[in-house]
């Protein structure tokens, strides 16, 4: 049922870097379901509801604000017949809203002139417009370095922060707020151990550069293609040691530019993790009705039961369509490039700690790269928690199979998030292969925890793999075969220790 391993060997140099499921079967996009439920509700365009059912005509109930609001999901002859107005706000596409005279209450709504009309939309309503510099000094970016000593990659800069007895893991992400680049080197512990954070604590985004030659060239998640780059402490349960209360001063080489910011968690910490899913398909499926859509809905059902694995839960999800110029150019990906830009478009939810500490996640119809079998592609090993808008924030994958196999669906979302969140794959499909040699030196050819078994005979087909039924495996299960993903202890470690679960 898997295809031939010399085409999963191609997908997987890019894999293991970018974080990614191939596919089994080829799909073909399947047309999403016309929305053509019977509406029996009486509630007006503008109303708060919970559910579809409660609002009149064909209008949905848009989720894609906190208290919902019945409207239909795109301008034209609905909206029209519900009198409504239709107008772009707040940089977003122009979608149906209520006139704030026609409202009998407006409670939970704010009026906002638009184009001559006074137009009621939602409180507190998702995607206001919220700035990188807002972003960042939420997330405390600190932007001053002193110059260290010269490295054979060139100048180098140093970052001190502190980490008390409370933290049980953290976080810490170098970002340029413009284009330029730079190598992480060294990470000096309070116990002064250096440690090196490429030959020897490699688990993670490889470094532009790295693995030359080797396919992986401008495919990570930093150097030509991001800003920003993130490294766990710990990785994996086994590396302990390396959280400890004290100075720690983080070594880059790069020019003063540079910036970071580091993320604590504490022992304490939450377990619940908020996404915001974008949708690029804003005529067939947008934030309106995909918000609405059972199958969707029936997706997040699914994630939310593999994660309960890892004792994590969803909480949050909130809804958002991709500018719709943009929209039109990545509804089918067809170059891996166009999966950083359309990860660029993702905006911050709001301006608390809470709001930017979110998953952005991006729908597509098609990913047909690596030919089709590339199922999703994660930004980052792990991604950086709390920004937004760069190549590397968030997620992509495809949902031509919502409708047809939901779970299958709900496997690679879950999967991706995984790598978002700091997982590897428990064996990359270089084992035992030509590549091992390299992806042993600089990324580790399995995944850094004691607990997830590797499959040393992977090259030769993934059935027989004991880590086959692993969330993290790189190669999705097929239809027929598949029960709940298995998620070990460390991998639900790694979850917890994520500032991204809270
Ligand atoms: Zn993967």
């Amino acid at each position: 049922m898997y295809k031939k391993y010399i085409a999963v060997l191609i997908a997987c140099c890019v894999c293991g870097v970018l974080g990614c499921s191939d596919e089994n079967n080829s799909s073909v996009p399947e047309p999403l379901e016309e929305n053509a439920k019977q509406m029996r509700g009486d509630k007006v365009l503008g109303a708060p509801c919970e559910s579809t059912l409660e609002c009149q005509g064909k209008m949905l109930c848009d989720g894609s604000s906190e208290q919902g609001y019945c409207r239909p999901a795109r301008c034209g002859e609905e909206c029209e017949a519900q009198d409504g107005v239709c107008v772009g706000i707040e940089g977003h596409p122009a979608q149906c809203w209520a006139r704030c005279e026609q409202m009998g209450s407006t409670e939970g709504l704010k009026c906002v002139d638009s184009e001559g009309e006074s137009i009621a939309i939602p409180e507190g309503r998702h995607g206001e417009v919220v700035t990188f510099d807002e972003m960042s000094s939420v997330l405390d970016l600190v932007c001053e370095s002193t110059a260290g000593p010269v490295s054979e990659y060139g100048p180098t800069r140093r970052f001190k922060f502190e980490i008390t007895a409370q933290d049980r893991a953290f976080m810490v992400v170098n970002t340029i707020p413009g284009a330029g680049s730079f190598y992480p080197l060294t990470m000096t512990l309070p116990d002064e151990q250096v440690i090196d954070l490429l030959g020897d604590y490699r688990h993670h985004n490889a470094r532009l550069g790295d693995m030359e030659g080797e396919r992986l060239v401008n495919q990570g998640t930093y150097g030509n293609i991001s800003i920003d780059w993130s490294i766990m402490f710990p990785y994996s349960p086994q590396r302990q040691e390396v959280v400890q209360a004290g100075t720690y001063a983080l070594e880059v080489q790069g020019e003063d530019d540079l910036c970071l910011y580091v993320l604590k968690e504490q022992q304490d910490a939450g377990v619940e993790l908020d996404i915001n899913i974008y949708f690029t398909d804003t005529y067939e499926f947008n934030a309106v009705e995909g918000s609405a859509d059972e199958d969707l809905q029936e997706v997040l059902t699914y994630v939310d039961e593999i994660y309960q694995k890892a004792g994590i839960s969803l909480g949050k999800v909130r809804y958002f369509d991709v500018p719709e110029e943009e929209a039109i150019q990545y509804l089918v990906i067809r170059d891996v490039e166009d999966i950083g830009k359309l990860a660029s478009l993702g905006r911050s939810p709001g301006r608390s700690l809470d709001d930017v500490l979110s998953v952005d996640v991006f729908l597509v119809k098609g990913l047909v790269v690596q030919q089709g079998m590339l199922l999703g592609v994660s930004g980052g090993i792990p991604g950086a928690p709390g920004l937004h808008g760069n190549p590397a924030n968030g997620l992509v994958f495809s949902v031509s199979s919502l409708g047809a196999d939901n779970k299958l669906v709900a496997h690679i979302m879950a999967h991706e998030i995984g790598h978002y969140l700091g997982l590897r794959h428990t064996t990359e499909f270089v084992l035992g292969g030509p590549l091992e040699e390299t992806f042993e030196e600089y990324l580790g050819a399995s995944d850094p925890l004691e607990d997830t078994p590797v499959c040393e005979a992977i090259m030769m087909g993934p059935d027989n793999c004991p880590d086959v039924d692993n969330l993290m495996f790189p190669a999705a299960p097929y239809s027929g075969n598949r029960s709940v993903a298995d998620i070990s202890e460390d991998q639900a470690t790694v979850f917890i220790n994520s500032p991204l679960t809270k």
